[in-house]
């Protein structure tokens, strides 16, 4: 069962399913502004904000999965367009990609699936668990990011160009660039930041006051089983 304040993916809707997956560690505003835009320039779609239990591509995260949900919960409480789909936390083992949009497939057949990235997301999307099967599952919508590689040849072939209009009506299959927002925000930076100072302009402020009461980031790094023995 999705947890308090998670809202399931509804069967019955035909309009795009929009699919934002990240680590949130911690949530933060250029990930909002993102899927406020996404859903803005998809009809108003919303937009399912997926936080992963065990990211395969990159190192754990440094605050545990109900603390992630808890601050997603707080970011999103003044968009009625933004929901959370908890369902990889839910699931054991590495969150890999394709096995939720297999998932979610299978529960919407026809729909138009959405599954969005930020530029440096898409830059390495061939390194991705079994990335050539995502094309028949899912569209993609792209956000720029400052600092971002040039995306592969094979993935932007396996995904050619479209306007909005057809990412809402199309299964699935094409690549929407969006053009904005364009905001230079890591979590890195924050975790960082919060480490240093304890504060960041680049956080909602109930999910900064979250932070405080839980004590969280007060180191930026997760300890590596190395670091015990030095
Ligand atoms: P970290 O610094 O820990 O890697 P992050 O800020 O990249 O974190 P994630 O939760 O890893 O955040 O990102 C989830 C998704 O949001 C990814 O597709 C990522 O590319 C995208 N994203 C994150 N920050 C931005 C940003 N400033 N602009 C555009 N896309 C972003």
């Amino acid at each position: 069962m999705p947890g308090q304040g998670v809202t399931p993916t509804p069967a019955t809707s035909s309009g795009p399913l929009i699919l934002f997956g990240g680590t949130f560690d911690p949530v933060h505003r250029a990930h909002i502004s993102a899927a406020r835009s996404v859903s803005k320039a998809l009809q108003q779609a919303p937009v399912y904000l997926m936080p992963n239990a065990v990211p395969p591509h990159r190192p754990q995260p440094l605050a545990d999965a109900s603390q992630r949900l808890a601050m997603l919960k707080l970011a999103i409480a003044a968009y009625p367009q933004l929901h959370i789909d908890d369902r990889e936390l839910r699931r054991d083992g590495p969150s890999y990609t394709i096995d939720t949009l297999l998932e979610l497939r299978r529960e919407h057949p026809a729909r138009p699936l959405v599954l969005v990235l930020g530029a440096d997301s898409l830059a390495a999307l061939q390194h991705w668990h079994r990335w050539r099967e995502y094309p028949p599952l899912c569209h993609l919508v792209v956000l720029p990011r400052p600092g971002a590689a040039e995306p592969d040849e094979r993935v932007l072939g396996a995904f050619p160009k479209a306007e909005a209009g057809q990412l809402c009506t199309l299964p699935a299959g094409r690549r929407l660039m969006l053009p904005a927002p364009n905001l230079d925000v890591s979590s890195t930076a924050i975790r960082r930041a919060l480490a240093e100072k304890g504060h960041c302009p680049a956080l909602d402020a109930d999910v900064l006051a979250h932070i405080h009461q839980h004590g969280l980031y007060t180191v930026a790094v997760n300890a590596s089983p190395n670091d015990e023995d030095s």
